[in-house]
């Protein structure tokens, strides 16, 4: 996506530990309008699959995962990320590996807000190491529902999350998909 790929190169900052800080347009002060092509654009390639909810992930997940729902008209259905061992028989949990803070958080969905019968789009803002997509998708297979794809607003093509997750077979959209990042150098992306 184009569009996207220039603001990353006009706004995004390349931090210590291979951190990108979209925090200008992305993921602190929000860009609606870029918001609402990331979700055209998801719709666009998601469209022909049969779709009844999106899976996203706390916090950054949330505001892209509700803009791209309005083009499918679906509901979002956010994981919590919870801290606590004392997790309830109520809800699917998945223990997760947070790449940009360090620690490990178990994330959490509520049992009745995710079925059987569901076909399930995961939508995240980054693909790091993958760890964030493997727990979604670990609580999708614990509901018993079907995983139909992952949207991924920008993957870091030069971590093996990607690569992981395609091998296992999961279809991955990436709209931005960094082959290289520095300071001084900017940025390269895969076609
Ligand atoms: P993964 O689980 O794939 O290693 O990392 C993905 C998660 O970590 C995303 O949900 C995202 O919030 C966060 N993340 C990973 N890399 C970056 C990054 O370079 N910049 C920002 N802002 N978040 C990142």
């Amino acid at each position: 996506m184009q569009l996207l790929k220039d603001r990353i190169c006009k706004d995004g900052k390349v931090k210590a530990g291979n951190v990108l800080k979209v925090d200008s347009f992305l993921n602190h002060q929000i860009d609606i309008n870029l918001y609402q092509e990331i979700g055209k654009e998801f719709k666009s390639r998601f469209s022909d699959c049969d779709i009844t909810k999106i899976l996203t992930i706390e916090a950054s997940g949330i505001g892209i995962a509700c803009i791209t729902a309005q083009y499918f008209n679906v509901p979002v259905v956010f994981a919590k990320k919870s801290r606590t061992l004392n997790i309830s028989n109520d809800v699917y949990s998945s223990r997760v590996h947070s790449f940009t803070h360090n620690n490990e958080n178990d994330i959490i969905v509520s049992k009745e807000f995710l079925l059987p019968e569901d076909k399930i789009l995961i939508i995240d803002d980054f693909l790091a190491n993958g760890c964030s997509v493997e727990g979604l998708a670990h609580i999708v297979s614990l509901a018993g529902a079907s995983l139909v794809g992952v949207g991924i607003v920008i993957e870091k093509g030069f971590q093996d999350g990607g690569d992981n997750l395609r091998k296992k077979g999961m279809r991955i959209e990436s709209l931005a998909r960094i082959k290289s990042m520095s300071e001084d150098k900017g940025f390269t992306f895969y076609p």
